[in-house]
């Protein structure tokens, strides 16, 4: 037996037990008489200790050990005379008889502690290392946490897992497939599934009533922050349900997540429809851990000479708590940080409101203090805040306070992690104008049904029919998604239509689809959750990367394998490929 116990198992009530170890060396310390090695695995630390004097041979050993040196250990629990507090094994250190070393190891590239000094592309090509430290280790147990968490709340609820094909054809989620190629049928291929949404509306269709799958998804997308190629949802599907039957069971499994992870109680869970959303935050994702919502200031600011606010499409403010104890220095660092190319704003006007009342402004020479006092009103704000203004055509400038609003929560400490603030968004457009290539798009996915009441609407005005469906966004991050479905062919045909299929394109794509739903196919919706990313939330942190145990770099390479790779001659040929 290679060990009795765990390197974390012993206390004090194992005094006088001989018992077995096995780990990697730590660290080593030689103090003459005695020497010290701290033996580590997934579970604890615990000290062996060496006595020069009684056993000299097992010492001198034991003094050649390096560090992550694979050993085994026996010998008898003693109580440490120096007890560590920090550590719960800190009461007892091991009295080694016997020292086997199991493998001997090269002195890592970066140091095995909680505060490394491994960069980023080091620590990920030897990934395998830094898996061994506590903060890597940590959060794939809680990772597993989540995913088991998940698999019994949703099993209580009678969801079945059903695993779904990885080599499928191409299911839009608007981002690029990534293409197999198939040996067998030359010159065909297959593409990896953006998301498996085919496949669980097929299995409502199939009477399967409640489905989620833990599963990978694929998109070949460029690689903005903190996004992976491949990344994991809890993809879920229901039948015979409505927006409200769905929004019910995904709130009862994120209070579970949150209560069983986090041991937080979350009470409410608000809703915002889309509009209302990109109106008083700018974007469709709002933090709402912190006010500074977006106040119009049109009507209040367009009636003076200040041909900047005039000519814009929209005027808009924010109030920022306590913020007129701002410097000219910072003021004048949040304003170059607007203007930066990343945000794209052209200035921004600020008015400070003082503790007097009164208020002084950037723009003083326009507006009087009434004027200043109705952008107060407007923006909601108090004495002893700081309005920031921004202006210009209405999309733009939205996106542009929505980025000055989450940096200043950060900058003023307003992003706590320890605070969790779900939010429903609904009511999301059906489709998406895109400029690039002149068209609509499915805003969501081409299976999302338009709101009945509004079908006619896609004729006329297809910009301004609504769909339901719904995200749920937590501290300001989209951690899930989903839509009630078209369950019928004449509106999947229609949609697929506005969508700018030709009917054979549509058929030769999708029609698999169509036709079942030719045979009874019930209503059915489903949401699907970024595993990935709520989990990083709910340990605090908002990096992905960091919970995945094998993650990709920026431009999507696995640094450790060195994948992608060329593949060889005879691998293109028998596929029948050509590489330039
Ligand atoms: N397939 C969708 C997605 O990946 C989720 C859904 O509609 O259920 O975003």
């Amino acid at each position: 037996m290679l060990r009795t116990h765990h390197c974390g198992d012993l206390r004090h009530g194992h005094i006088g037990e001989v018992v077995s170890l096995s780990g990697w060396v730590q660290k080593t310390r030689d103090l003459g008489g005695m020497t010290f090695v701290d033996l580590r695995d997934r579970y604890g630390i615990t000290q062996l200790a060496f006595n020069m004097d009684t056993d000299t041979d097992l010492c001198l050993q034991a003094r050649k050990l390096g560090r992550e040196y694979v050993i085994q250990v026996r010998g008898k629990v003693i109580e440490r005379s120096s007890k560590n507090k920090n550590i719960p094994t800190g009461d007892i250190e091991i009295e080694v008889q016997e020292l086997n070393v199991l493998n001997s190891a090269k002195t890592p590239p970066f140091t095995i502690e909680d505060q490394t000094d491994g960069g980023d592309d080091l620590r990920m090509q030897y990934r395998y290392l830094d898996i061994r430290r506590n903060p890597v280790r940590e959060n794939l147990v809680l990772r597993h946490r989540l995913s088991t968490e998940t698999r019994k709340y949703l099993d209580s609820q009678d969801f079945i897992e059903v695993e779904t094909p990885y080599l499928i054809k191409s299911t839009p989620e608007g981002a690029r497939d990534f293409i197999v190629p198939s040996r067998m049928n030359e010159g065909q291929f297959y593409a990896l599934p953006q998301s498996p949404q085919t496949f669980k509306q097929l299995l409502m269709v199939g009477g399967m009533d409640k489905y989620f799958q833990i599963v990978k998804c694929f998109r070949d997308e460029d690689l903005r922050a903190d996004r992976q190629p491949e990344f994991t949802q809890i993809d879920c599907e229901m039948a015979f349900v409505e927006q409200e039957d769905i929004l019910n069971v995904f709130e009862g499994l994120t209070r579970h997540l949150i209560k069983s992870i986090n041991n937080v109680d979350i009470e409410n869970f608000p809703r915002m429809t889309y509009d209302e959303a990109i109106k008083t935050y700018g974007n469709d994702k709002p933090d709402i851990r912190f006010g500074m919502k977006f106040g119009e200031l049109n009507a209040v600011a367009q009636h003076k000479d200040f041909n900047v606010f005039n000519n814009a499409e929209l005027v808009v403010g924010i109030a920022v708590p306590g913020g007129n104890s701002f410097s000219r220095k910072d003021i004048d660092k949040l304003i170059d940080w607007v203007k930066r190319p990343q945000v794209g704003a052209l200035g921004m006007v600020y008015v400070r409101c003082n503790d007097d009342g009164s208020y002084k402004s950037s723009v003083d020479k326009f507006y009087d203090q009434d004027d200043l006092g109705n952008w107060a009103k407007t923006t909601e704000a108090n004495t002893g805040d700081l309005i920031c203004v921004l202006s210009g055509k209405t999309n733009e400038v939205r996106a542009q306070l929505s980025a000055l609003r989450m940096e200043l929560a950060e900058q003023l400490g307003l992003r706590n992690p320890k605070e969790f603030a779900p939010l429903w968004v609904t009511d999301f457009p059906l489709l998406e104008w895109d400029e690039d290539t002149q068209r609509y798009h499915a805003m969501h996915h081409p299976f999302t049904a338009p709101k009945p009441e509004q079908i006619e609407l896609l004729d006329t005005n297809p910009g301004a029919v609504k769909a339901n469906a719904y995200d749920l966004v937590l501290n300001g991050n989209e951690i899930g998604g989903g839509s009630i479905r078209i369950h019928d062919k004449e509106t999947q045909a229609l949609m697929f239509n506005h969508l700018g299929f030709s009917e054979e394109e549509a058929k030769a794509q999708f029609g698999f689809l169509m036709n079942a739903f030719e045979y009874g196919a019930p209503p059915h919706g489903g949401i699907a959750f970024g595993l990935d990313r709520l989990v990083a939330i709910l340990g605090g942190q908002e990096t992905i990367r960091d919970f995945i145990a094998f993650p990709k770099n920026n431009s999507g390479r696995d640094v450790m394998i060195d994948a992608p790779a060329p593949i060889s001659k005879d691998q293109l040929d028998e596929l029948g490929l050509k590489t330039k």
